[in-house]
């Protein structure tokens, strides 16, 4: 079975015209989570990795889940006000407005090489700032990793257009 035929669209979720990509029949499937997480790694196999990070709230599901699978350390980014410690902080841009994505200060170390999981990568506002909190501590990218991509949008190019590669399993039409 192809990975997309393990994903639900929900129309008009969360709001009128967005066709929403619903990853939880995947999740909730044995072998489509397994196939998520294997395709996920595969081009990263023997590759030296020394952190999974992942983006609130989905990309934790597949990143604990890669980085134990790599016996690797894994790091939340999470949405403004979440994390108790110190941290830093990067603002992106939604549809309406701003938000704030943040990353513990002591998340990660210089030097060390990341993997950045979410499950979708849509006008890549959210993954981007996920990659500046990432070179905030001057970790390196290993790369960005998603289940699903929306070209429409354009996030993949705007990512790869910083120099980062970009690893996504399917696509889908539309917002
Ligand atoms: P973006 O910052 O525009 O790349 O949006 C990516 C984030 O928003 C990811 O964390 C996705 O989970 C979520 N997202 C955006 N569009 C959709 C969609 N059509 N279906 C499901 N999730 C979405």
């Amino acid at each position: 079975m192809k990975i997309e035929s393990f994903i639900r669209t929900i129309p008009d979720y969360p709001k009128k015209g967005i066709q929403f990509r619903d990853v939880s029949t995947l999740f909730q499937d044995p072998r489509g989570f397994r196939m998520a997480i294997d395709m996920l790694l595969h081009p990263y196999a023997g590759q030296p990795i020394d952190k999974v990070a992942a983006l609130e709230a989905r990309g934790f599901i597949l990143g604990g889940a890669i980085a134990h699978q790599l016996s690797v350390g894994f790091v939340p980014i999470r949405k403004q006000g979440k994390l108790p410690g110190e941290t830093w902080e990067e603002d992106y841009s939604l549809e309406y407005g701003e938000a704030t994505m943040e990353m513990h200060t002591d998340g990660l170390e210089a030097g060390e090489r990341v993997l950045l999981v979410d499950d979708l990568i849509a006008t890549g506002g959210t993954c981007e700032a996920g990659i500046k909190l990432i070179k905030r501590a001057n970790a390196e990218l290993v790369g960005c990793a998603f289940i699903i991509d929306l070209p429409e949008l354009g996030g993949k190019k705007l990512i790869e257009s910083l120099g980062v590669e970009v690893h996504t399993l399917c696509e889908f039409e539309g917002e």
